[in-house]
């Protein structure tokens, strides 16, 4: 009865590896995923999270009993007060609800369904590019999905005055996903005053943001830093959605851990969200898994384990800084053409290299190097021992 089914293509960002793992290469390079990998190419499991999981190994009270279907309670106020700050009013006065679900991913589908079941308007903006998986959660769950001019390749910088014309001419009410920071894929974010313009705008338009916040402290290396665009909106009464995940900051990738919040007008609306918000997960996957969460949640409420994690977190931010400078300086020693500043500008886990499909081709060809067809590079599969090859397999591309 399925013989007429077709088979279907690789997902464009998942199937980059499995092209990899089918290289035998010895010099084969993944630069397609976005998962950190260390100085040695290996994966990495933070110290804090070991400790943390050590912890709850050892204490034996621990069942596995099911949790709640908005996930455990702990963990979701910590993780609001995580984006939101501790002095958030909107955390204070109760008018916050968070829920736990499967990592970004999930919070962003949960909190799709939602606004497909209960807002009126159905049209959400999502900046030109964004993450591919975008457009096809919020049409799967039912919003009709429009783009925003985000990105300029003249400049490889932020378009903000296309920006602002496109969210301008937004029908009342229209949602509008707002990566929170490090943009995926192209490394750039508005600068705090542009932030403050596109809120103003924003807000005179009746437009409802919808956050994704991936990759908290992976920009500046700094937790409250990269929330500053969130709590931007939130500090000035506005509703907003927010979908969190810890697979990039804790490198809890396979433990699908995340969280959806809904900042709403009073605690008695938010309450009555929650209570919606359950039959959206009820049929979907019942309630959460509990091991990512109480990871989350032991570290977020220990102040030596937070603290610990800072710094690795700061740790990582940090060797993906040094994996710019290093291919930025070994394009310019190779004398190859054309202006890699943006290399350093850019920020987060990728760069955009303005590398077009047919180069990215040629390098994967001829060079065993793995990236998505957009020319998007994760940063953070970089070492010092692999830049070399990548700035000759680009000084290659661009001089064939
Ligand atoms: N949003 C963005 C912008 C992302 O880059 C990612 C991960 N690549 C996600 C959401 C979701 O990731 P996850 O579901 O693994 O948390």
């Amino acid at each position: 009865v399925f013989s007429h089914v077709v088979r279907a293509p690789e997902d464009p960002i998942l199937g980059v590896t499995v092209a990899y793992n089918k290289d035998p290469s010895p010099v084969k390079l993944n630069l397609g995923v976005g998962a950190y990998r260390t100085e040695e190419g290996k994966p990495l499991v933070l110290n804090v999270v070991r400790k943390a999981e050590q912890q709850l190994a050892n204490d034996r009270s621990r069942v596995k009993e099911y949790l709640p279907i908005v996930g455990l309670a702990e963990f979701n106020k910590l993780s609001a007060k995580l984006i939101f700050g501790a002095d958030s009013p909107a955390i204070r006065e109760n008018r916050v609800t968070t829920v736990q679900c499967l990592s970004g991913t999930g919070s962003l589908r949960v909190g799709a369904e939602f606004l497909a079941r209960h807002y009126h308007q159905r049209i959400i903006y999502i900046p030109l590019p964004t993450w591919g998986n975008h457009p096809k959660v919020f049409t799967l769950a039912g919003l009709s999905v429009k783009t925003y001019r985000y990105y300029d390749p003249a400049t490889h910088g932020l378009n903000f005055q296309g920006m602002l014309e496109d969210l301008g001419s937004a029908p009342a009410g229209a949602i509008v996903l707002l990566h929170a920071c490090a943009h995926n894929p192209t490394g750039v974010d508005p600068t705090l005053q542009q932030w403050e313009q596109i809120r103003k705008l924003m807000s005179s338009k009746g437009l409802l943001p919808f956050f994704d916040s991936a990759y908290q402290g992976f920009a500046s290396g700094s937790l409250d830093a990269d929330a500053q665009s969130v709590r931007m909106f939130v500090a000035d009464g506005s509703e907003c959605f927010v979908a969190q995940s810890y697979a990039k900051n804790l490198g809890l990738y396979g433990e699908r851990v995340g969280a959806l919040s809904i900042v709403c007008k009073t605690a008695d609306v938010a309450g009555r969200v929650e209570s919606q918000l359950k039959l959206v997960i009820r049929p979907m996957y019942s309630n959460p898994p509990i091991h990512g969460a109480s990871i989350v949640a032991a570290i977020l409420r220990d102040r030596d384990l937070f603290n610990e994690w800072t710094i690795e977190l700061k740790g990582m931010a940090d060797r993906i800084i040094s994996m710019r400078h290093q291919l930025f300086d070994a394009l310019r020693a190779r004398g190859t053409p054309g202006d890699w500043s943006h290399i350093i500008k850019q920020i987060g886990m990728f760069t955009f290299t303005g590398l077009n499909s047919e180069q990215v081709a040629f390098m994967t060809r001829e060079y065993h190097i793995y990236m998505t067809s957009d020319g998007r590079i994760s940063m953070a599969g970089l070492s010092s021992k692999t830049v070399p090859h990548l700035a000759d397999a680009i000084h290659a591309a661009v001089t064939r």
